[in-house]
């Protein structure tokens, strides 16, 4: 087990008292506060083998992520910690799901601070491993298909993409040995292929999924705002408020949906959009106008230099809107 340079440490000892001058009263001493340890940090698995053997009073949850945790991710860590007796949490950055020229390389990254939310929200273990830690055997030959689900899409923007996200996951999946994972809406598409793997392939695992977070103003929460200049955030607000727009119109069917949608997009022409879809939530296929029920209204563009994804489960129908839930989904075994 390894902690990191940096991380808050377990506990803090009071500074020796100075003697009381004579003559004089001691002065009281202030109680000190007790300071909550810090989750365990295996960077190894033989480390994550040890510190996970420790959890065995009660069921394990997963949350896995990329770092550059914001109130998003802590959102899902603390619903994690409502409903399981233990927590972990992997900060991974996965080669496998970049392309050759998206972000990896300037990726944020903020060891530090994700410790420190991990503490708040009472993570019991974070598993922090290098690439060469989860791809001992270098690149591997043998990976999780996403199938046509996978091709559309982020997928299409990003070809290759969700096999290297599913081949992570599974990967953590089996390592962490988690009896519940947690993934947010805010990754539509990648939340739908987790759900589709675990049933296809019968993982002992039950996934939870958890609303997207958002800024005051609207803006979904992403690691990949920090690379977001004030005026790409301006830009970047239609992304949100097309998704309202749409959600509004729900009561008038898709077509309508997609018109108030498009018709907020269309006033930024700063935003380059890539695709702006209102899609049936299992097969990601567009819905036809006669659909009425829960449809996913997705968008991503680029503004600035980043490419920003945002999403909205909406209720197509007369008494149509927003759906915003948790949802639970059982795997054979689970
Ligand atoms: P990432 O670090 O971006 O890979 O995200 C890790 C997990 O946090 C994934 O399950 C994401 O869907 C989830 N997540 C990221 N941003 C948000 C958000 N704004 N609201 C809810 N969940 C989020």
């Amino acid at each position: 087990m390894s902690t990191q340079p940096g991380m808050p440490a377990a506990s803090v000892a009071a500074p020796p008292a100075d003697p009381a001058p004579p003559g004089t009263s001691p002065a009281p001493v202030a109680p000190v506060a007790p300071v909550a340890a810090g989750p365990v940090v295996a960077r190894t698995r033989d480390e994550l083998r040890m510190a996970r053997r420790q959890l065995t009073d009660g069921d394990v949850a997963v949350v896995m992520t990329m770092g550059a945790l914001h109130e998003g991710h802590a959102t899902l860590i603390e619903t994690a910690r409502q409903r399981a007796a233990h927590v972990v949490v992997t900060i991974f950055l996965n080669p496998l799901q970049f392309g050759p020229r998206e972000d990896l390389s300037r990726y944020p990254r903020t060891f530090d601070s994700d410790m420190e939310i991990c503490r708040r929200a009472g993570v019991d273990l974070v598993f922090a491993p290098t690439p060469d830690v989860i791809y001992q055997d270098g690149d591997p030959g043998v990976r999780v298909s996403a199938g046509p689900l996978g091709n559309v899409l982020e997928g299409q923007a990003r070809p290759g993409h969700f096999d290297g996200m599913l081949t992570v996951v599974a990967k953590l999946l089996h390592l962490t040995r988690a009896d519940t994972a947690y993934y947010g809406q805010k990754d539509a598409q990648q939340l739908l292929l987790i759900r589709r793997m675990v049933g296809d392939l019968d993982f002992p695992v039950r996934v939870v999924s958890v609303p997207t977070v958002r800024e005051a103003d609207g803006l979904a929460m992403s690691s990949r705002n920090m690379y977001l200049t004030d005026s790409d955030r301006e830009t970047a607000l239609c992304l949100s408020r097309a998704l309202r727009a749409g959600a509004a119109a729900a009561a008038e069917g898709p077509s309508a949906i997609r018109r108030a949608a498009r018709s907020v997009l269309v006033r930024e022409p700063l935003a380059l959009i890539d695709y702006l879809v209102l899609v049936h939530p299992s097969t990601l296929e567009d819905v036809p106008e006669w659909y009425r029920g829960e449809a996913l209204l997705a968008v991503a563009g680029r503004v600035g230099t980043t490419r920003l994804i945002d999403n909205l489960p909406i209720s197509v129908g007369p008494s149509g809107g927003p759906l915003e839930v948790f949802s639970d989904v059982d795997s054979a075994g689970a």
